[in-house]
């Protein structure tokens, strides 16, 4: 059985350790102590050597009984700030809140207790299961660091459950998109704007009229658009020789969303009055999507069907570490785990929901 008590404790007690994305060291000890007292053979790579962070992803392997490749689950250990001196506050109708002035860390802790719990149950009621694969990243909160440099050679599985979406369980995205972050450079020429204005080429008018003849927003059904950041000038008596643009572009095809990259450059060329125009860019995701007919699909339904939860099938236009997964041969979908209004301070789980995930996570395990 699903040991709600347990369960309760274990996301308190984690609640209660501090793990800032680069800050995860408290936190991997203490899950490395509690995979190893589950029987997993556990290791970690050297990933925060690549930020200057002293924390690597975890790995755990458990040998299981039933036939069958091994099966990935993976939550990441870092929570968002403002997260120091997180505590859980367990209300009378089974909410969990943080005290109020920091997140609750449900993102991505939810997931972390289901896992665990999930294989506590199992042990416990000799529940026949496949070999499990775990992978605790550091650094998802700062576009999944963790995941980018993960050693994927230390794991055999080719099907990953990501516990990483809000909501209560019973959801799982399918899709998510290329994400592009790009940074245009305008280079005009300055001059004395008092005295020899018609000598300067002003960046900064020549960035604004392309920004504005750009499509901000959502150009079309499967693509965003954002310029998020804007500098430049340096003075008002100095025609501006320099402006920089920073904005992005998600789309869940990857080819437009190239496409559109250089449809940016040439409108910020053609707007460029006589300046010199430089991008630079950074394919932060790959667009990518799970069939539904898929086995890690289909494993996902017939568990919530047992569990009577609404296996709802959804995508994301947001990113997660299954996007490196993907990238690295792993077919992976992101499961709802009962995190909700996350990245603030308001966030909550309750424990249904947290009971839900685990009986959910123990169901995906027996394959
Ligand atoms: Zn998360």
């Amino acid at each position: 059985m699903i040991n709600e008590k347990r369960l309760t404790d274990e996301f308190c007690e984690l609640v209660a350790i501090d793990a800032p994305s680069y800050g995860e060291r408290k936190m991997a000890d203490r899950l490395k102590e509690k995979l190893s007292a589950l029987g997993f053979e556990v290791q970690e790579d050297d990933a925060g050597s690549h930020y200057g962070s002293e924390t690597g992803n975890l790995y755990g392997v458990l040998k299981g009984t039933l036939p069958g490749a091994p099966l990935l689950f993976s939550s990441h250990m870092d929570t968002v700030e403002p997260s120091a001196g997180k505590r859980a506050v367990l209300h009378e109708d089974g909410r969990i809140t943080s005290a109020g002035d920091t997140v609750l860390g449900s993102d991505d802790l939810a997931g972390i207790v289901g896992i665990l719990e999930a294989v506590r149950h199992l042990q416990e009621e000799n529940i026949p299961h496949r070999d499990i694969e775990i992978l605790f990243p550091i650094a998802e909160e700062v576009f999944c660091k963790g995941a980018l440099v993960a050693d994927y050679t230390r794991l055999r599985a080719k099907e990953a459950y990501v516990l990483d979406l809000s909501g209560a369980p019973g959801t799982a995205s399918l899709q998510e998109p290329t994400h592009i972050s790009f940074q245009i450079d305008i280079r005009g020429k300055a001059a004395h704007a008092g005295f020899v204005p018609e000598e300067g080429i002003n960046a900064i008018a020549a960035a604004a009229s392309a920004i504005v003849a750009l499509p901000q927003g959502r150009p079309d059904e499967e693509t965003t658009f954002n310029i998020g950041v804007i500098e430049g000038g340096l003075a008002t008596n100095i025609v501006p020789a320099h402006c920089s643009v920073k904005g992005e572009i998600r789309c869940y095809t990857h080819e437009k969303a190239l496409r559109m990259l250089e449809d940016v450059i040439r409108v910020f060329e053609a707007h460029a009055g006589g300046a010199e125009v430089g991008c630079s860019h950074q394919i932060n995701m790959l667009a990518y999507r799970v069939p539904k007919d898929h086995p890690v699909v289909t494993r996902f339904l017939d568990a919530c069907k047992k569990l009577d939860l609404p296996g709802t099938l959804t995508k994301t236009h947001g990113g997660s570490d299954n996007n490196h997964f993907m990238r690295n041969g792993i077919t992976g979908i992101v499961l709802s785990c009962g995190m909700n209004e996350v990245h603030s301070v308001s966030e909550y789980t309750t424990v249904t929901q947290l009971k839900d995930m685990a009986a959910l996570t123990a169901e995906l395990m027996q394959g």
